[in-house]
């Protein structure tokens, strides 16, 4: 797709000055997301500064024919915010902020390009609880969030990005403009159209608004590191605790023992609260009012664990920098991840039941094909969510990597993409999730949509 200069004109006539950024005005920030490949300059960057600019915006680009990209806080790891050549940038940082925190029915509508944080200070100051939490808290959008349906630490609690939306506004593909602001939790009047636009990455319009569910504040967290035998104690632990603690539970994050011995011994800054090495973890956390009577739960669902040999120990946080440091060895990936490049990082989901023989048959392929692989497993597994941080040290050894990871995936009733989205990385795999016949409606979705093709394009489906 090539961009005339006429269209540039009218998109500066349509957003006045500032709103359009050409050659060396354009920041690197545009350029890429943060899986940092395939970085290519937009051929220009678009900011509106409301929807009804947004829709200017689309109502040219449509006419055109011109291919954009929609771009929130560039945090995404699937490519899909990563320009493609010729395709302008559609920047949504100039419509961010709160619009209105309703105390009564417990929600907040905001602008898409408000930061997650914002959002998670401002809910908090009004004595609520935007439940959303992950590592690009500071800079992630909630348009971005809605658009790849993000999930995060407390999903076996509150669900994912979709659970917390009750309405929103978006602009499609030729600028009309769908307002669907729905603040109810309940609403079976016709299609529920919002869907059209959760976890869909940008294909199907572009998020300008939208209706956040809010919960009451939790201020009481409880946090656990816990010890096991291995994958069989820790589906049996998940069970008890989901039956002892009254659905307060809200995380539950499994380490491998491979994860967790790496990042003790690579990262200085942490430790593990055990003398001797298991062979697997699980990191627990509950979140209640009464500080004093959710650790006794806790400890009391502990104890049951340990007298019926589903845990071999466990540590429990006394202080808030205790319980920090329990989350620093789950978040340790970070720390790791420059020791492991170049490095693979695969966000899959499948039935708690398929995933120690989803993990055998990656770890005998990896072994069979190449002389010296690392595997480090965790995950939310409470989601059916696992990651796999997966290097053999050369970048050629890449995309057969993929190829092994996500055909197990597939043939353990698996989704190649868990909670990061498809994007540009992950096309040549929906096969993997999803039948011809799924794929087959999503086009028809897309064509009936943006019959033109030019919103995100060559994102989600196979070329
Ligand atoms: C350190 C770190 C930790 C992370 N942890 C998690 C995690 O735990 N769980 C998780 O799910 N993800 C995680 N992510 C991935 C990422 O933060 C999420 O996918 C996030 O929702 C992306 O938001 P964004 O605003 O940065 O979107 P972007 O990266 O800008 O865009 C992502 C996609 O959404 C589209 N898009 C953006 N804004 C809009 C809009 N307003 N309307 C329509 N389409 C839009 C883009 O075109 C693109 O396809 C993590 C990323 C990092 C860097």
């Amino acid at each position: 797709m090539s961009t005339t200069p006429a269209i540039l004109t009218e998109l500066e006539q349509a957003l006045g000055p500032g709103g359009v950024l050409t050659g060396d005005g354009i920041g690197e920030k545009h350029h890429v997301d943060f899986s940092g490949e395939h970085a290519c300059a937009p051929a220009a960057v678009v900011r509106p500064g409301s929807t009804e600019e947004l829709s200017a915006v689309m109502k040219c680009c449509h006419a055109a024919g011109q291919g954009v990209v929609v771009q929130g806080g560039m945090t995404g790891l699937a490519g899909g915010a990563t320009p493609q050549p010729g395709e302008i940038a559609i920047s949504m940082e100039r419509m961010s902020g709160i619009e209105e925190i309703d105390t009564d029915s417990m929600t907040a509508t905001v602008l898409a390009a408000t930061p997650l944080q914002t959002l998670q200070e401002a809910a908090a100051a009004a004595g609520f609880l935007f439940p959303l939490d992950l590592g690009a808290r500071g800079s992630c959008t909630i348009g971005g969030n809605i658009a790849t349906n993000a999930g995060g630490n407390q999903v076996i609690r509150f669900g994912m990005m979709r659970n917390l939306v009750l309405g929103l506004e978006a602009v499609l593909a030729d600028g009309t403009v769908v307002s669907s602001m729905n603040r109810m939790l309940k609403n079976n009047a016709g299609y529920d159209l919002k869907q059209l636009f959760i976890g869909t990455e940008g294909t199907l319009g572009i998020v300008t608004r939208a209706v956040l569910r809010l919960w009451p504040q939790l201020p009481s967290k409880t946090a656990a590191l816990c010890a096991l035998e291995g994958f069989p104690e820790a589906v049996a632990l998940l069970q008890a605790l989901q039956t002892r603690l009254g659905g307060s539970l809200s995380a539950f994050e499994a380490m491998w023992e491979s994860y967790l011995h790496s990042v003790v011994d690579n990262v200085e800054t942490v430790r593990s609260p055990f003398a001797d090495r298991h062979p697997m973890y699980v990191l627990i956390e509950t979140e209640g009012s009464d500080e004093a009577a959710d650790r006794e739960r806790v400890e009391a669902a502990l104890e049951f664990a340990l007298d019926e040999g589903i845990i071999v120990d466990a540590a429990i946080a006394h202080s808030e920098r205790e319980r920090e440091s329990f989350w620093a060895i789950r978040d340790g990936i970070g720390d790791i991840t420059p020791l492991l490049q170049p490095m693979l990082a695969f966000d899959v989901s499948m039935p708690i039941a398929r995933m120690p023989s989803f993990l055998a048959q990656v770890d005998r392929e990896f072994t069979a094909g190449f002389d010296a692989v690392q595997n480090h497993v965790f995950g939310h597994i409470g989601d059916n969510n696992l990651h796999l941080a997966v290097t053999t040290g050369r970048e050629a050894d890449m995309p057969a990597l993929c190829d092994i990871v996500y055909a197990a995936t597939g043939a353990h009733d698996g989704s190649v993409a868990a909670e990061h989205g498809i994007g540009t990385l992950k096309r040549g795999y929906l096969h993997e999730s999803r039948t011809a016949e799924e794929i087959e409606l999503m086009r028809l979705l897309k064509a009936a949509l943006d019959p033109k093709g030019i919103l995100n394009p060559n994102r989600v489906l196979p070329g």
